[in-house]
């Protein structure tokens, strides 16, 4: 199997360090808010590849993070922590604010028929091993304290721009007044943050350097080495976590360890609303509840997704969710064949769309074989095998009923002997029972409304 790799910019082969297992990391949700749509495109995606590395021979060990304390409104360690703004914009502590929106993710998880990851893993249960590998760091002489927490220093990991083609004096010329002008480098980062002096958190924690809360970028090195090993074979996320996020974890691992932290790194690109980036002063973050109240089935939401590549930048729209939907009828109505004549045995399409999976996750030209072959009547080892690769509980459908065969029959009789009247009344009992009747040349043909 191959995928694109930021790390060498390139197509490049999985290659687990202990097949059949692959070790996946994900970045998880920041649990204060619902999420968008855009995030839901990212974890529909990640399910996909956990999909197709299944469908290689391969048993994915899954594990993704929930922040839960430590990631601020700004990724720059600037601002407040997004779970202590929640919390009073909610009149909440922030423990029942995370707990609210893990428990929402969980379940919109589980509606959107993602896979559940093989470890769900929360920052505010891992306060030790975290506390342990800024220990580490600063055994190791990567770190500095300053009046407001303790931080990396990126200028002693070498390549730290690297991975993400960053151009530091740039960066360095170009920085505002900083909030934090005791910081030694602009790109220096936070690895626990201290409470502010008189200030009570809901979240807070000892640790040798004093009482407060860890950064964000600590949580994902520590819990992904815990569960995972020191060189995770894929590391998932957003495209937008690449200049600090990603790059900020690769150094805190890599200095502790001495080691490749991630040998391949699958980035998701962003999503756009009406053509618009998603942010909160549009608007336009438009909630998976919201898009069901307007009638629109979670199997919709998944194909919709899957029409586009993760690489490229896709456009969520009404219209085009309107699309997949049309798109999703015509294949439960192809779906549905299976009990109405002879199936094709479907190996080549199983083979071609197993090779466009393969293939860097293409899933838009997996979509586009699976519309080629809706011409024969699918058998019930392809339907397994499409809801095995994309989710959309095609091969559960059931037949129609005994008394509602008959009734098809009874249509047809009214048919042979030209009892229009009769026809159109059986035509009528069937469609109250929401079947569709379609005559054909091999005979009649039913359908859901
Ligand atoms: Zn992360």
């Amino acid at each position: 199997m191959k995928l694109y790799n930021t790390l060498t910019r390139q197509l490049d082969e999985v290659v687990p360090l202990n097949p059949p297992t692959v070790a996946v990391y994900t970045c998880g949700p920041t649990v204060y808010d619902y999420l968008h749509i855009g995030n839901w495109f990212n974890y529909v995606r990640m399910d996909t590849l956990i999909r197709a590395l299944k469908i290689s021979g391969l048993e994915p060990n899954w594990v993704m993070n929930i922040t839960d304390v430590g990631h601020l409104v700004s990724d720059a360690d600037d601002g407040e922590d997004k779970l202590e703004k929640g919390a009073r914009r909610e009149g909440k502590t922030a423990w029942e604010v995370a707990e609210f929106y893990t428990a929402d993710f969980l379940k919109c998880m589980d509606l959107l028929n993602i896979t559940m990851p093989t470890q769900i893993t929360k920052a505010t249960e891992h306060i030790e091993e975290q506390i342990a590998l800024i220990k580490t760091l600063e055994e190791k002489g990567y770190t500095y304290v300053i009046d407001d927490g303790v931080y990396y220093d990126t200028s002693k990991f070498e390549g730290y721009a690297s991975f993400a083609r960053l151009d530091l004096d740039e960066q360095q010329a170009g920085a505002r007044v900083s909030f934090n002008d005791q910081k030694r480098t602009i790109s220096d980062f936070a690895l626990w943050k201290f409470s502010p002096a008189g200030q009570q958190r809901d979240m807070e924690w000892d640790s040798p350097w004093g009482k407060g809360f860890p950064g964000w970028h600590i949580e994902c090195s520590a819990m992904s080495m815990k569960y995972l090993g020191s060189t995770l074979d894929i590391h998932t996320g957003g495209i937008d976590h690449i200049p600090i996020h990603h790059t900020n974890e690769i150094a805190q691992s890599e200095a502790a360890t001495g080691q490749r932290f991630a040998n391949l790194w699958l980035h998701s690109n962003h999503v756009t609303v009406n053509g618009e980036k998603i942010s909160k002063s549009l608007g336009n973050g438009i909630r998976l509840q919201q898009i069901m109240e307007k009638g629109f089935s979670v199997d919709t939401v998944r194909l919709n997704v899957l029409e586009s590549h993760y690489r490229s930048q896709s456009k969520f729209s009404w219209e085009s969710l309107e699309a997949a939907q049309n798109r999703l009828r015509d294949l439960e109505a192809w779906a549905d064949l299976r009990w109405q004549s002879d199936a094709d045995n479907g190996d080549s399409l199983r083979q071609d769309i197993t090779a466009a999976l393969l293939h860097d996750l293409n899933t838009p030209e997996a979509l586009a074989i699976l519309s080629q072959a809706t011409v024969t009547a699918p058998s019930a080892d392809t339907l397994a095998f499409l809801d095995e690769v994309f989710g959309l509980h095609l091969s559960t459908r059931s037949d129609i009923t005994d008394a509602q065969k008959q009734l098809i029959a009874q249509r047809q009789a009214a048919r042979n002997s030209q009892d229009w009247a009769a026809s159109d009344t059986t035509r009528g009992q069937l469609a109250e029972q929401g079947i569709a009747v379609r005559d054909t040349p091999q005979g009649p043909i039913w359908s859901r409304i």
